[in-house]
Parts: structure tokens; C-alpha cells; sequence
């Protein structure tokens, strides 16, 4: 991931396929900072992209653009791809209400959905009252959700805290970690946790139903049945403990969540969702933080979480959710404990009337523990009415609060101001066609670059970038929040003022048609195109349906869109956009006294104050301690971490259901890739089916620009789509861009090619359309590259500015993919070149660029003219097209016109860029309570050869050793390695990590913990399986043809993918110890970076004088 993230897209009215934009009704455009309503994840979403991303990159889609991040498993159908036409064949039909009847579920409704083309049912066990919706369709690509209803009373995290710890071993899985098992050696396609203000939420997905039904199990098991309510070690693992372990030594707090949090609370964005939210529900469970405060977190009691488990985690209290083309019987003989072949015993005996009583009778006493499982064992409680989230009822008056967020000394920290305005909607919950309408009107105010409300805030020059995700309505009571950051003091009341005068226009004058027409399209064509990226669409569906259902509404509402949305489009067309959208923002926002402007003040102090508040704390409790308390609890400590290290027994492993060799297929996923020839221009085209939508990306050779005019072009690509032509200004490009097409992206792409010197370096344009606008989508393309001018000063400042606000966001929230750039950079001349476009080095060259933008502009222009003319030329260039075959033909013509109207130049030789940052260690000092710490080094240039065993090895290595020393017994959030296999460069990464020396010291241990590996044949299987997984992963259409071109462009051929699967398939214990050889090169000549508070650089200094060189970043 680091280096797709790193070279982000810019995009234009394009639909996202983010994880909150497959929840809602309306993708929001990429460049929304959208605010999620802050769910926190059982693993980083950083943890499973990155480390996929990248060293699986060979066959996987590594390097695509943050928001595609992976999709897996895949299938050899090509249907299931895209939700079909067809009708479901009789085989996907919900289950038979006698066989539903007879397991002890009552049916409520039955709907067939069009929209999913989907039989849905909806169930209630009627023991316990539990609701179940089934939703069965042709997607392969499964998903079981359990959700309960999970609001906290205080900040001390439990809901958070609970949704790490039922993972730690159950019942049936008596293990330390089964999720863990689950990660490293199922075919999953998903497989996380979230906690929600108000909800906590287990989904998990896989497209082999074997693999599924596992899944499924281990997930009930360790909700209902968890070991974490009997132990208290997980508590203290997951939560929090107090930390010693000598009794000379200082006391600490350690606890994975509370370092999480830690992570979380070190955010300004994060500082001000969560202000937001409390100020808006002062009176509700949305008034306190159910991810946890660190400084609440540590009174939060064993008897309160085992209360909290007992209480709500019960099927009385539960929500779940079955999707996709397995056997929709079985679903509910799983929920109820009888397996399928007991259910095709029930279904003979059905068949054979007579023996219905007996079955009744004797098989529940044969079979005790398959008969009642899992929600038959429980009694209904009164969960569902404790609950229950409150209203929170509307303010008579506005109000005003002041915040401080962590910021450390410099300059401009008078510019360092954030202010946002939010509104409570609604008292009551709004109906659907209402809530549409809302939506589509903040698509319309914000959706995009061109919105008015963005654009206004965004060239007032008042701050760097917009805060506050627009309108949310994933909570009980929807609400409106908006502002901006990088403010300063004197204009945060001219933000507000311009905020609410922008509404007050907008609701007097209307909004232009081609705005409205072009809102239209975009969410029109995200419907059609539901394209959910690597989130398995049944999960996004899940979600939207939970939005309703978790408060007690019908959960198919939500799946439905299509009758409000012709009603609201009909209504627009006879009444004008005006008479509809006008009255919205006067009811719900002007004239809604419920509002709250949060003002963020940025406090050189605040991390330092805090960091010695919880030390005073901690010597209080010490001092409070005699010395056998002391004594007691160093044993203690090391007793916890003696756990922590001791590794299951091979016999508890084996508990954990995996699927055998047998069930992997021996050779790779084909794409369908034809390499023809238009014009003389090399294009590749995948023959798929993609209901009806035309994917396009055109790449253009990048080599053989200057060197000192890299780190120009993200902002150049970003110039291409947010400045207009000669004859439509900005606006009205991105209007026409939103009417004819899907959206169009632009964003530079580096890698580096195994067995070569020079990398590949590329630019991308991407863009996607109805296959009958393809037409539409080549001009707009040409347009784009071709005819936008390059001239706005005004707005090239403001891209620069926020793009330095966008890579401050990232130091502090992604500070590995920071130092895992870094690294790179000093590696390789392809990570060096990524480093200048989206490392530290490009944060300083934005720094720079802030004042030579005054002072030198017309040199600037003439740069962006120059990276133009050279990138955009025929020669060197290819075209990559997917859609189904009759479209690609169509297309082929357009395509031909585009390539004649590219410029040829006569061929420019390659640039040498060789370039690299020196190769010290290096300290990136940042304000923040955790740390980023990573160590890396090059193994090709040791002299090792790829192999597939190297895959399923670092897989390996993350899941085992890294997990267990840097998270479970270091307290990180997350740690992981990275093996590019492209470059060859072998990292080692942590994530939010209180942590810096000691890591390293975990990493240079990784050689002897190979070689002292011992593993019996089912945990090399797991191994292997797992790998398989990733390998295989589920993809989309566009991500299948897109994955194609990577492979194209990185000299990945198939025979090099049979092999290296072969070689995955294959491998023995012994690799693994060969590859500690090969890693020793990591501990020997590896660089370390690391993203760090200055405390815990300074305090590593003592230990090693001079070990890192600091660069202070923010
Ligand atoms: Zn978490």
C-alpha cells in the first residue's frame, strides 16, 4: 500500500468505492475528508492492505490507488463479478419455512430486492428473539455479519476493548488468538471487527463455502462463548494493565487498545470527530467515546467488561446477517447447531411424515452439543430494551466550544486553527425519500471539487482544508458538520460567517442544472456500477441495511433505492431543483438552533502535559504500592508476557477448522487479456463482464522527465482536472466530467522491475463511463490532458497548500507508510522517486513551493507546460480497456480518434535518476503519544533470488513473531513486515507503537526466531493456505483488468506466476530456516526510520548515542 497511497489519485466527480462510501446511498467524491463516524478496527485497515499490497504485488494488484485496495479470492466465473441481470437460479432461493419452522425461526417478511437482485428474508428465533436476514443472490462472494447493539455509559472503551478480547480463544477454540489462526491460513475474503459509537460489528466474508462455514463458526463461538469473560490476562492484553518489570524500574500503562487510542487521540482530525460528535449528543451514548480515552481507559474494571459481555452480547441483543449463493438452509442449521447433514436427515424425514416425532425426540438427546449450539442455548433477555439508544433532543440555542489539540512549536502556529460547524438534522429519525434528498444535496454542495460550499471554502484562502465529512447518517440522528483547518486565529469567525452565508445563497439562488444533472449521473452511475472495491459488496450492503435495522427500523428500506430515487428525479424534473433542495437547507440547517461550532486550538504543550500528567499518575500508584505489591506485580507482568510469548499447543491449533491442499486449485486466476495494436499504440483488453460499464486507463511513460520535476507532478495531475480549458472554466470541466462519465483520475505510478536497473515510472489516467458514452470519455480525457490550462495561480496555491495539510494528516495518522517511504527511498531509485512525491522530501518541497509560488509563478507554469509535453505523447504510451466484448469492440474506434489527436514527439532517451537518500538511520520527529518504527533492507542485492516460499514466509513472520512481540507483549497497535518483491527491499513496520529501540531489537530477531521454527504439517498447510488467500484474492472487474496491466507493466509474465504458485504450494519447513540467512542481511545492513514523539527519540539516545539523525517534521 505505502506506495499507492503515497501517490494518491486525483480524481474528478469520481465515485469512490471507500468502505463509508459503499455504506451510503451516494459515494462521496475521493477527495472528501470525509468523517466517519469513528469506528475502530480489531486490525488497522493499514495492517491487511499494506502488507498485501505490496509484497504480494506480483500477483496482486499492489500498486493501485488508495482506494482500490484489494479484493480476493477470486473466481473462474466471470458472473459473479458484477451483480448479473439474471434472476437467482432456484438453487440461491431463501430457506423452506418448514426446515426454518423446524430449527425454531419464524419468518417475518420475505422481499425479493432488485436492486441486489436478491431474495431477502428476514427471521426471528423465537426462543430468543434474535433477527436474522438471509440474503441469497449469485455473489460468490460471501458474507456473515453478527452485530449487537452496544452503547457505552463512560469513555473507558469496553465496547472497543470487548470487540479485541472475544477474539482471544473460546469454547470450541481454546486458543490465545483463533482470529489470528483465521488470518494466517483461511481463504478470507474479509475478516475484521468494528466498534461503532453505538454497535460493535463481526463480519467476515470468503468465497469457497467450506472456508465461509469456518469462519462463520469460529466468529458465533468466540461472540457467545468467549474465554476473555473467565481470564482476566486478556483484559489486561487487550485493555489495559499496569506494567513493571522490575520494582526499580518506572510503572507503565500497556494495553493494545489503549495504544490504539493513544494513536487515535494524537490526531487533530480525530481530536475534532470526536468533539463534534460529543457536543452534538451531550445528552445520549454518543456523548461519550466507546473506542475508549486514554485517560479513561485505566478505570475501567474486569467486572464491568465480563457485565457489559454478559449483558449485551447475547442473541436477544443480536442482528444477523447471511449473503450470497450458499445453501440458505444451512445458514440457519449453523445458527441453531445442526449441521447440514443433520438437516438433510430432517429433510428426508420430512419427506417421510412419520418420522417427524421421533427425530423430534431422540436426536437432540444422540446429539446434545449439535443440536444447540449457539442461540438456542440462551433465554431471551432484556438487552433489546437496555439498549435502546436515545434521541437526543434538538438545542434551543447554537453553542461554542474551544478545544486544544497537540501541535508542537514552530512559526506558523498562529495558522494552525481549525474550526468546524455541525448540526443535529433531525430530532426523529427521517424517511427515506427525505433522507435521499439530503444526500443528494450534500453531493451537490461538497460532492466534488467544483461544489460550491467546498470550492468557496477552499479558495476563500481562510485555511489549507476542508474538516468534517458533509452529511452522516450512520447514527440514530443524522447531522451536518463542515470547516476547515490550517486557520488562523483572526479568521476563524470569517469561516463561520462564510460558511452560513454560502448556505443562505445556496438555499436563496439554487444550484445550476448542470450541477444538478451532473450529481445525478455520478450517483446514478455508482448505483449501476456498485463498485465497492476490495469490500465484499455484501458487506456494504450489510452496513447500509444495519444503518436502520440496529434501531429497531426495517432493514430493507435501505436496500432500496430505486423507486425514491426516479420519485425524487421526477420531483426535481417538474418542480425545479430549487422548490426541493431550498427548504432542506433552511429547515435542517439555517433555520436548526441545534448547532455546535467546534474551534480547535493548536497547544505546543498539550503531548508533553499529557505524557507527564500519566507519569505523576503512575508514580502516585506506585508510591501507594508496598514492596510486595511491587513484587507481586513484576510477577505479574512477566507472567502476562510469559503467556503471551508461549505459543499454543500443536493439538489447540488443530481445533481451528482449515481446509486442506485438496482444496486449492494448482494454477493461478486467469484474466482474459488480448494485446493488440490501435494506431500503432499497444492496447490490452479484458474481455469481462462488467454490466455495461467501460473501464479505460492510458499510461504514459514518465522517464524521461528532469529530475528536478518530479515532485511537481502530483500537483500537476492534480492541476489537469481542477483547472478549466479555454473555453469552460473549472466548474463547468468537472460538471461535463460528472454528466458523461463515472469519473476521471490522474496520479503517477513507480515501481521498481525485478532483474532491472531502470524502474518503471508511469503516468495513469484512469476513467470509466457507460460503455455507450465511451465516446464522451475519450474526448473528456483528451480534454483534460490537452486543453486545461495551466495557468491559475490562485487555485495552484491552494492545491499546494492543502496537498501540505493532506501529507501533515498522513505523518501523524499512516507514519509507517511515512517511514516505510523513506526507507525505500534510500534503497532504491523507485522508492526515491516515490519519496519525492509523497515522503517527507515532498512535504518540504511543498513547504518551499508555498512562497515561490509568489514569487515565481510564471517558472512554475512553464514546469507543469514542460511535464506535459513531455509525458503526453503517443510513443511509449498504452492503453489497457475492460468491459464485456461486444463493448470493447464498439469502443475501439474512439480509442483510435483519442490516439491520433496524442502529439508524437520523436522518442527522448530514459533520464538517469540515479538518485537516493543517504542511507543513515533516521529519527522523523513528530508531536504524538506512539510511534512508527521500521527497518529495512535490500535482499536482492545480497544476491537472493525470488522464491514463492518468500510470500508465504513474510506472511508467516507478521502473523507469528511480529504479532506476538510487537503488538501482543509490545503493545503496538500493529506490526508487520513487507517483502516488495519487485525491488526486493524487505521491511519491517509498527504501527502505533509506544515502543522505539525495543522493536528493533524484535526485528533483528526475526533470523533466529527461523531457525528455532518449529511447525508440524497443519500449520505449514495453514501457512501455505493463507498465502493462497492473498495470492487469489477476490477481485472486481475493473480491479481484474487493472491487475492485468500491473503484471503487463512490471514484466510479470504467467509462467513466472505458475512457478512461483507451485513454489508456494510446495515448500517445506526447511525454507523457512533458509530464509533466515537470507533476512540476517535486515539486522546486519539494514537502515532504520522512524516516525517518533521527541520524548522517545531523546530518551533512545541515552541507550544509543546518535543512532538516529533527527529531522523534526511538524
Ligand atoms: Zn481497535
Amino acid at each position: 500500500m505505502e506506495r499507492a497511497v503515497l501517490l494518491r489519485s486525483f480524481s474528478s466527480s469520481s465515485p469512490a468505492s471507500s468502505v463509508l462510501a459503499s455504506t451510503r446511498f451516494f459515494s462521496r467524491s475521493a477527495h472528501r475528508l470525509a468523517r466517519l463516524p469513528r469506528r475502530h478496527r480489531l486490525l488497522p485497515a493499514a495492517h491487511r492492505g499494506s502488507l498485501l499490497g505490496r509484497h504480494i504485488g506480483l500477483i496482486s494488484p499492489a500498486c493501485r490507488p488508495s482506494i482500490h485496495l484489494k479484493g480476493q479470492f477470486c473466481p473462474l466465473s466471470v458472473r459473479a463479478v458484477a451483480t448479473s441481470s439474471a434472476q437467482p437460479s432456484s438453487d440461491t432461493l431463501g430457506a423452506d419455512d418448514e426446515v426454518a419452522e423446524k430449527l425454531g425461526f419464524e419468518k417475518v417478511t420475505e422481499e425479493f430486492i432488485d436492486e441486489c437482485k436478491s431474495r431477502a428474508v428476514l427471521y426471528k428465533h423465537k426462543k430468543t428473539g434474535a433477527e436474522i436476514m438471509s440474503v441469497s443472490n449469485d455473489d460468490e462472494n460471501k458474507v456473515f455479519g453478527i452485530v449487537f447493539r452496544t452503547p457505552p455509559k463512560d469513555s473507558t472503551g469496553i465496547p472497543h476493548i470487548l470487540e479485541h478480547s472475544v477474539l482471544c480463544g473460546s469454547r470450541k477454540y481454546p486458543l490465545k488468538e483463533p482470529f489470528v489462526e483465521l488470518l494466517k491460513g483461511s481463504l478470507h475474503t474479509f475478516l475484521n471487527a468494528f466498534t461503532y459509537p453505538d454497535r460493535t460489528c463481526y463480519p467476515v466474508a470468503s468465497t469457497n463455502t467450506k472456508d465461509f462455514y469456518n469462519l462463520v463458526d469460529v466468529y458465533l463461538d468466540a461472540v457467545f462463548f468467549p474465554k476473555c469473560v473467565e481470564d482476566v490476562k486478556t483484559f489486561q492484553q487487550e485493555g489495559w494493565h499496569y506494567e513493571l518489570n522490575d520494582p526499580s524500574e518506572d510503572i507503565t500503562y500497556k494495553g493494545v487498545v489503549f495504544n490504539e487510542m493513544k494513536g487515535v487521540y494524537s490526531q487533530p482530525d480525530s481530536i475534532l470527530g470526536r468533539a463534534s460528535q460529543q457536543a452534538l449528543f451531550p445528552d445520549n451514548t454518543y456523548g461519550v467515546d466507546s473506542g475508549g480515552d486514554p485517560q479513561v481507559i485505566p478505570n475501567l474494571t474486569f467486572e464491568e467488561f465480563k457485565e457489559f459481555h454478559r449483558k449485551y452480547y447475547h442473541p436477544s441483543n443480536a442482528r444477523i446477517w447471511f449473503y450470497g449463493d450458499d445453501d440458505a438452509n444451512e445458514r440457519l442449521c449453523i445458527l441453531s447447531g445442526m449441521h447440514i447433514s443433520f438437516c438433510v436427515i430432517i429433510g428426508v424425514f420430512l419427506f417421510n411424515r412419520l418420522w417427524k416425532p421421533c427425530v423430534k425426540l431422540i436426536a437432540p438427546r444422540l446429539f446434545p452439543h449439535t443440536f444447540a449450539e449457539y442461540l438456542d442455548m440462551f433465554e431471551a433477555n432484556s438487552a433489546p430494551e437496555e439498549s435502546k439508544v436515545n434521541y437526543q433532543k434538538l438545542f434551543a440555542e447554537p453553542v461554542r466550544i474551544v478545544e486544544k489539540y497537540p501541535a508542537t512549536d514552530g512559526d506558523d502556529m498562529k495558522k494552525k486553527h481549525m474550526v468546524c460547524l455541525n448540526w443535529l438534522l433531525s430530532e426523529k429519525p427521517l424517511d427515506l425519500e427525505t433522507e435521499l434528498a439530503l444526500g443528494f444535496l450534500d453531493h451537490l454542495m461538497t460532492g466534488t471539487p467544483a461544489s460550491p460550499l467546498r470550492k468557496i471554502l477552499l479558495e476563500s484562502g481562510l485555511g489549507d482544508a476542508i474538516v468534517g465529512g458533509g452529511i452522516e447518517d450512520e447514527l440514530l440522528q443524522p447531522q451536518f458538520s463542515l470547516g476547515l483547518k490550517g486557520v488562523s486565529e483572526d479568521d476563524i469567525h470569517k469561516v463561520e460567517e462564510l460558511i452560513l452565508n454560502t448556505l443562505r445563497k445556496l438555499a436563496d439562488e439554487g444550484f445550476p442544472s448542470e450541477a444538478v444533472e451532473a450529481s445525478m449521473n455520478t450517483i446514478e452511475f455508482s448505483l449501476r456500477e456498485n463498485n465497492t472495491g476490495s469490500f465484499p459488496r455484501g458487506l456494504a450492503l450489510m452496513l447500509r441495511s444495519m444503518g436502520k435495522w440496529i434501531y429497531d427500523m426495517d432493514p430493507f428500506v435501505p436496500l432500496k433505492y430505486q423507486e425514491p430515487l426516479q420519485a425524487l428525479k421526477v420531483r426535481i424534473a417538474e418542480e425545479g431543483s430549487k422548490a426541493i433542495f431550498a427548504p432542506l437547507i433552511e429547515k435542517f440547517i439555517l433555520n436548526n438552533p441545534h448547532r455546535v461550532t467546534i474551534e480547535m486550538q493548536p497547544d505546543p504543550e498539550m503531548a508533553s502535559r499529557d505524557e507527564a500528567a500519566e507519569k505523576e499518575n503512575l508514580e502516585k500508584v506506585k508510591a501507594r504500592m508496598t514492596e510486595e505489591d511491587l513484587a507481586e506485580l513484576a510477577r505479574a507482568t512477566h507472567e502476562l508476557k510469559l503467556k503471551q510469548e508461549t505459543p499454543d499447543p500443536p493439538e489447540a491449533l488443530k481445533c481451528v477448522p482449515s481446509l486442506s491442499l485438496k482444496d486449492i486449485p494448482k494454477k493461478p486466476i486467469q484474466i482474459p487479456t488480448e494485446v493488440g495494436d490501435i494506431n500503432g499504440v499497444k492496447v490490452l483488453q479484458h474481455d469481462l463482464f462488467t454490466n455495461d460499464v467501460l473501464y479505460a486507463e492510458i499510461v504514459f511513460n514518465m522517464s524521461a522527465l528532469k529530475q528536478e520535476l518530479l515532485p511537481l507532478v502530483p500537483l500537476f495531475c492534480q492541476s489537469l482536472l481542477e483547472m478549466g480549458t479555454k473555453d469552460l472554466d473549472f466548474v463547468q470541466l468537472n460538471q461535463l466530467i460528472g454528466r458523461k462519465t463515472g469519473g476521471i483520475s490522474v496520479y503517477p505510478f513507480t515501481s521498481s522491475v525485478r532483474g532491472k536497473e531502470d524502474p518503471c515510472s508511469r503516468i495513469i489516467v484512469r476513467g470509466k463511463a457507460m460503455s455507450d458514452r465511451a465516446e464522451d470519455l475519450f474526448n473528456l480525457v483528451n480534454c483534460v490532458m490537452q486543453d486545461v490550462e495551466l495557468t491559475d495561480q490562485k487555485r495552484f496555491k491552494q492545491f499546494v497548500s492543502q496537498s501540505k495539510a493532506r501529507m501533515e494528516n498522513r505523518l501523524r495518522g499512516s507514519g509507517h507508510g511515512i517511514a516505510a517511504a523513506r526507507m525505500d527511498g534510500k534503497l532504491n531509485v523507485a522508492g526515491w522517486i516515490s519519496e519525492q512525491m509523497g515522503g517527507v522530501s515532498y512535504l518540504e518541497f511543498l513547504r518551499a513551493l508555498e512562497s515561490k509560488v509568489d514569487d515565481d509563478w510564471p517558472g512554475i507554469a512553464s514546469s507543469l507546460e514542460e511535464i506535459r509535453r513531455t509525458l503526453f505523447t503517443k510513443n511509449d504510451c498504452l492503453v489497457n480497456l475492460t468491459a464485456d466484448g461486444q463493448n470493447l469492440k464498439n469502443t475501439e474506434k474512439y480509442v483510435g480518434k483519442f490516439l491520433d489527436m496524442l502529439p508524437s514527439s520523436s522518442p527522448v532517451g530514459s533520464m538517469a535518476w540515479n538518485a537516493r537518500l543517504p542511507p543513515t538511520n533516521e529519527a522523523i520527529v513528530i508531536p504524538t503519544q506512539v510511534n512508527y518504527v521500521g527497518k529495512a533492507a535490500n535482499l536482492f542485492e545480497t544476491g537472493y533470488q525470488l522464491k514463492g516460499s518468500a510470500y508465504v514466509i513474510s506472511k508467516y513472520i507478521s502473523n507469528t513473531w511480529l504479532w506476538d512481540r510487537v503488538r501482543v507483549s509490545g503493545g503496538a497497535y500493529g506490526g508487520f513486515c513487507d517483502f516488495d518483491t519487485h525491488s526486493g527491499v524487505f521491511s519491517f513496520l509498527s504501527y502505533r507503537d509506544p515502543n522505539l529501540l525495543k522493536t528493533l531489537d524484535i526485528y533483528d530477531g526475526t533470523s533466529n526466531f527461523l531457525r528455532g521454527l518449529e511447525m508440524d504439517d497443519d500449520a505449514l498447510t495453514k501457512a501455505i493456505i493463507g498465502t493462497i488467500g492473498d495470492v487469489d484474492s477476490y477481485q472486481l472487474p475493473d480491479a481484474k483488468g487493472y491487475s492485468s496491466l500491473m503484471r503487463y507493466l512490471l514484466g510479470v509474465t504467467e509462467e513466472e506466476r505458475q512457478i512461483r504458485r507451485e513454489e508456494i504450494l510446495s515448500m517445506r519447513l526447511n525454507d523457512f530456516k533458509e530464509f533466515a540467512d537470507v533476512i540476517e542481511a535486515v539486522k546486519d545492513k539494514g537502515v532504520s526510520v522512524a516516525v517518533a514523539s521527541s520524548d522517545d527519540v531523546d530518551a533512545a539516545h541515552k541507550t544509543c548515542p546518535d543512532f538516529f539523525q533527527v529531522k523534526k517534521a511538524l
